[in-house]
């Protein structure tokens, strides 16, 4: 086993992608906070997380994600919303860029993904809806 597969070994793949997503929490069975790496060089690349939304008895609902993403020239923190129902686009497809001017990724607003191409040139395409479903699948994948 090569030191990166070993490192990547909890991780989840996410198919048609080329990225790699841990989840750190859940809530209510849903991926509340997704570690996504590069599956070519193991680099974290940003952190899906969702929205909720509670009515006053409490009860929730995912209204949401948002990606959390480290600006690669300030090392600021960035976060944009994306859609958790695919067609119904939260904000505008657009190019995502840190207040520095550092080149954050592609937003494609109706599918809920963001596009970049990692250091070691794979091209990261991946929505958070597609990486919540690739958790949950995982999940459900293991024997009771
Ligand atoms: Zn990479
Ligand atoms: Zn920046």
């Amino acid at each position: 086993m090569t030191a990166l597969k070993k490192a990547l070994s909890g991780y989840v793949a996410v198919p048609m992608t080329n990225v790699v997503i841990d989840v750190i929490e859940w809530f209510e069975e849903v991926p509340h906070d997704m570690v996504v790496r590069c599956a070519g060089c193991g680099k974290r690349l940003f952190n899906f997380k969702s929205r909720r939304e509670f009515t006053f008895s409490g009860a929730s609902w995912l209204s949401g994600y948002y990606v959390e993403r480290l600006c690669p020239k300030c090392k600021r923190l960035n976060t944009i919303d994306v859609t958790a129902t695919k067609g119904y686009p939260i904000g505008d497809s657009k190019r995502w860029v840190c207040e520095c001017g550092g080149f954050l990724g592609k937003i494609d607003a109706p599918r809920g993904r963001i596009m970049l191409s990692c250091r070691c040139n794979h091209e990261i395409r991946v929505s958070a809806i597609d990486a919540a479903q690739a958790a949950i699948d995982d999940f459900l994948s293991i024997p009771f």
